[in-house]
């Protein structure tokens, strides 16, 4: 009796799966990716419980036509080789059809997609590799894919799956590595219906600054060259950006994130001598080169590649960011150091990035008209404000103010729809160092600068406690902090709650601690006062607070403490970014602790003043 059989096409595809779906994240990635080939210009990524109920992605990329939405399920069945020498003259990467063969082989799946020219698209449903009904259904032209229940047939890989914290951040990674390479596409992610990423079309650098944060601006400089074997483009990091953990290093290769521990080499090699033994450089870098000198069939899960000409990359790439070092030092003065700065100097046309540099300016802006410090006398008039500011008791009653605004605030949110996205023209005048004023459709509007800020930053600090997704800001120099006994006692208790939101502080022993990483944006924070304000503030009644009262406390002393200050002149961009802000904040009238953040004058109220 002849012993060998075929093993039926749901255990070949389940043992497929096991190579190419390890996790939650590796849906996300291949279908994203997918996405992105199929020509997207916005993907929306909605995840339930980091990936374990749901991944959805929503695409307005081609679609598919019924039959081949019912074919792309089919082991190697894919659109983007057709021979094997396709394989080598691939301009997108890695195909091997084998990505939703595998994802319907351990999940539940939805599919519904259309195609600009089909009247009515296609709705397919499969569980285990067993399609259960394909039917025609209106849907909007792209494709829209709902995974639920990853390996619901497989217990032992779910049980495998670890913390959500963890299984999202994995997601988040996954995320990032398409998001920074595809810059033209706008993405969002959400989590348990909070919004942890929005990111807008926009150039490299913005991008990259959208993801990791406004400090990115300061610390990467541009790297290009073009050879016959490669062309490089991308940022890689100032020395003085470099550190010891958590650097941000990404290489892409044709549009796909790659990890190449040689090339990493060629990079640390550039910087050696310059950067302290220990600490990493930031870098992300793109390599565009001929498909056909490139192997990524070498891993199953495609992030390994291997370049023909490797021995003649190194020199290139090692030069090329040696020769961007050599410029930044030689030219110490380079103006990357204004937020407002345009992007133009660091894009060439040859850039990969499709994406063409804007030029950010305000239509409305008139020097003679306002009343704004120009840039370079900032620190003089800042000094002045701060002065008056002070020394006058009660801000109302300075000698220029001519208007006392203790005007109609109401409590009724619903007035403020008016003032969203009514600010006309951009224009903004800041006055004694406390207030902005603009006007809106239904009038003027004051605002007070740190309470505004105070809740907007409130406001984020609660989506990122909620989201699960801090966003850390690495301190170059870790700083020791002592606390007494008890207050050690309330850090352990908080401490899930602090790094959360961002804080990296790893227990020395005997009241000692040193803190690795603070939230982000708080930069500039004295943050030895700051814990010990978030300590005070998680004690009330002599019991340490819990679950959301406790997220409430420390939102709230962290907004506080990172909020702008008083007498901070601002710029006209950071007025507007602010308002803009405020009246996205679903209780912008108020400061998390009540008080107002903005007065508002009506049309019917000017128009009383000058009868
Ligand atoms: P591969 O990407 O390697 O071709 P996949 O299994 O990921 O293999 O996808 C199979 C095929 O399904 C693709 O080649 C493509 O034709 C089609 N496809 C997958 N996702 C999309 C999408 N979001 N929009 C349009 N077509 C898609
Ligand atoms: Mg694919």
């Amino acid at each position: 009796m002849d012993i060998i059989h075929l093993l039926p096409d749901s255990v070949a595809n389940q043992i497929a799966a096991g190579e190419v779906i390890q996790r939650p994240a590796s849906v996300v990635k291949e279908l994203v990716e997918n996405s992105v080939d199929a020509g997207a210009t916005h993907i929306s990524i909605i995840i339930k419980d980091a990936g374990r109920t749901l991944i959805q992605i929503i695409d307005n990329g081609i679609g598919m036509s019924g039959t081949d939405a019912r074919l792309s399920f089919e082991r190697h069945a894919t659109s983007k080789i057709r021979q094997a020498g396709d394989l080598f003259t691939l301009q997108t990467m890695g195909f091997r059809g084998e990505a939703l063969a595998s994802i319907a082989a351990i999940a539940h799946i939805e599919l519904r997609t259309r195609r600009e020219e089909d009247e009515l698209g296609t709705s397919v449903k499969i569980a285990a590799s067993v399609v259960e009904s394909q039917e025609a259904v209106s849907t909007p032209v792209g494709t829209n894919f709902s995974v639920k229940d990853i390996f619901y047939n497989i217990p032992a890989r779910r049980k495998f799956l670890k913390s959500n914290q963890v299984e999202f951040s994995n997601i988040v990674t996954e995320f990032e590595r398409i998001a920074i390479v595809n810059p033209q596409v706008s993405f969002s992610l959400t989590h348990n219906a909070a919004e942890v990423y929005n990111l807008q079309p926009s150039g490299a650098l913005q991008r990259i600054i959208s993801l990791f944060g406004k400090t990115m601006n300061n610390q990467l400089l541009p790297v290009s060259v073009d050879t016959s074997i490669a062309k490089i483009s991308g940022f890689a990091g100032k020395p003085e950006s470099a550190r010891k953990r958590g650097a941000l290093q990404f290489f892409f290769v044709n549009g796909r994130y790659m990890r190449h521990p040689y090339l990493h080499k060629a990079i640390m090699s550039s910087y050696e001598n310059i950067i302290p033994v220990g600490e990493m450089p930031n870098y992300f870098i793109n390599f565009t080169v001929d498909p056909k000198t490139i192997d990524v069939n070498i891993h199953p899960t495609k992030t390994e590649i291997k370049f023909e000409n490797e021995q003649h990359l190194w020199p290139i790439l090692s030069s090329a960011v040696k020769e961007m070092l050599g410029k930044f030092s030689a030219v110490p003065s380079i103006d990357f150091d204004t937020d407002d700065a345009p992007e133009i100097p660091i894009f060439r046309k040859d850039m990969a990035f499709p994406s063409q540099p804007q030029i950010k300016y305000n239509s409305g802006y008139n020097p003679f008209k306002m009343n704004i410090p120009p840039k370079s006398s900032v620190m003089e008039d800042w000094g002045k404000l701060y002065h008056n500011f002070e020394n006058a008791k009660d801000v109302s009653s300075l000698p220029d103010t001519d208007f006392k605004c203790e005007v109609n605030v109401s409590r009724d949110v619903s007035l403020l729809p008016e003032a969203t996205g009514e600010v006309t023209g951009g224009m903004y005048i800041q006055i004694k160092g406390r207030y902005i004023i603009t006007s809106i459709k239904s009038g003027m509007v004051i605002v007070d600068q740190h309470r505004a800020h105070t809740r907007v930053l409130y406001d984020k600090y609660i989506r990122r406690i909620m989201a699960k997704v801090p966003a850390v800001q690495k301190c170059l120099f870790p700083e020791i902090i002592h606390f007494s006994p008890s207050q050690s006692e309330i850090l352990a208790a908080i401490e899930d709650e602090l790094s959360v939101i961002g804080f990296e502080i790893s227990n020395l022993g005997s009241g000692s601690y040193s803190v690795n990483g603070i939230p982000e944006g708080t930069e500039g924070v004295n943050y030895e006062e700051l814990l010990r304000k978030l300590i005070d503030s998680a004690m009330e009644c002599g019991k340490v607070q819990s679950g959301i009262v406790l997220h409430q406390k420390i939102a709230l002393t962290l907004a506080q403490q990172a909020a702008i200050p008083y007498g901070q002149v601002l710029t006209l961009q950071e007025m507007e970014q602010l308002t803009e802000e405020l009246f996205t904040s679903p209780d912008a009238n108020f400061t998390p602790d009540g008080k107002h953040t903005l007065s508002q004058i009506t049309n019917d109220e000017l128009t009383k003043r000058f009868k």
